[in-house]
């Protein structure tokens, strides 16, 4: 591991001063960057411990729930007003990694995860996102857990978060701070596309500091549902996902949220789905159909091409699911 300066700030106002330094990353559960270290793929002079900082409550407002960028995985899923009134929420981070790592992980650190694009872990290989202008291995690679929607000439990552589907189907918002002073961005703007600039993966920046992600307790919020195919039961990243809000009354679709996950470079919103989905029935044929938009400008690699398919039949799966009000 290369050598870095270490710091653990008891205060915002020293951790900021901290993350103004160039060189430095904040460190919070370390289930990402310490691995990313160790294998030299992440190279920081000065790793900012935030585990000092009182970031760590969950906050039950009147319209929203406030998550603080330091509260653990399993507190978030466990926490019986998300799990009341986020049920998709806690769908999500109960399906993504192990017991262990949701011990661990934060709020804030499954925000800023990093791709688990095997090529940019592995830093023999060309990857513009670890380096940029040296090119992309998995373009001629192996791109079975690839993205499909979202892509670019110069990177095909997909997005790694389960967390992150379902906050963007929430309509959640993040909160920042650096020493400039504080702002919000909607979740679904925090995360960019690739482009031609794989490096930058959220419009974070330097210095500025995620201090909580607030969801809003919506009735619609309350009637959603994360579904996750994968490879294995537990422990393994989503193939194809999909974060689903839907008001159904008298067999009619009143308002609806659809997200993807595992398919896309960033949690995939698709507003033009939700909207043709309103005044629909909310039948096997109005899913499917939905679905089938949704996927419609993927971009594939014969190793991925099964997503297409895979993912319209999540989505048709959670819509129906949450149209019924039943389990999973
Ligand atoms: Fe790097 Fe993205 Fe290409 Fe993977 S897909 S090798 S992360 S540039």
């Amino acid at each position: 591991m290369n050598p870095f300066t270490y710091v653990r700030p008891t205060t915002e106002q020293e951790a900021l001063a901290a993350l103004a330094e160039p060189d430095t990353i904040a460190l919070a559960g370390g289930t990402t960057l310490v691995d990313l270290m160790r294998l030299e793929v992440m190279r920081p002079g000065k790793v900012v411990d935030l585990n000092g900082l009182p970031l760590n409550k969950i906050e039950t407002g009147a319209s929203s729930i406030k998550l603080g960028a330091l509260a653990t995985n399993s507190d978030v899923a466990y926490h019986p007003d998300v799990v009341a009134k986020l049920p998709a929420l806690a769908d999500a981070i109960r399906a993504g990694a192990s017991g262990q790592i949701r011990n661990m992980a934060s709020v804030s650190g499954n925000l800023l995860q990093r791709t688990r694009c095997s090529y940019f872990r592995d830093p023999a290989s060309p990857c513009n996102k670890r380096a940029p202008g040296s090119g992309c291995a998995a373009l001629e690679g192996f791109t079975r857990m690839h993205a499909v929607v979202g892509t670019s000439k110069d990177c095909i990552a997909a997005h790694p978060s389960d967390m992150c589907v379902a906050l963007a189907a929430l309509d959640a918002v993040v909160h920042l701070k650096s020493r400039a002073g504080e702002r919000t961005v909607k979740l679904v703007e925090f995360h960019t596309v690739p482009d031609d600039h794989p490096n930058v993966e959220s419009v974070l920046q330097p210095g500025e500091l995620v201090t909580a992600i607030e969801i809003p307790t919506t009735p619609l919020a309350a009637k959603s549902r994360y579904v996750k195919v994968r490879d294995r039961a537990s422990y393994a990243f989503a193939l194809a996902s999909a974060a689903v809000a839907l008001d159904v009354q008298d067999g009619s679709i009143k308002d609806a949220r659809v997200a993807l996950g595992g398919v896309g470079t960033k949690p995939w919103r698709e507003p033009a789905v939700e909207t043709a989905l309103v005044g629909k029935p909310a039948t096997p044929e109005t899913f499917a159909a939905a679905a089938t938009q949704a996927l419609a400008k993927a971009d594939t690699r014969p190793d991925n091409a099964f997503k297409v398919e895979l993912a319209k039949r999540v989505i048709a799966r959670t819509l129906a699911l949450v149209a019924s009000g039943g389990s999973k």
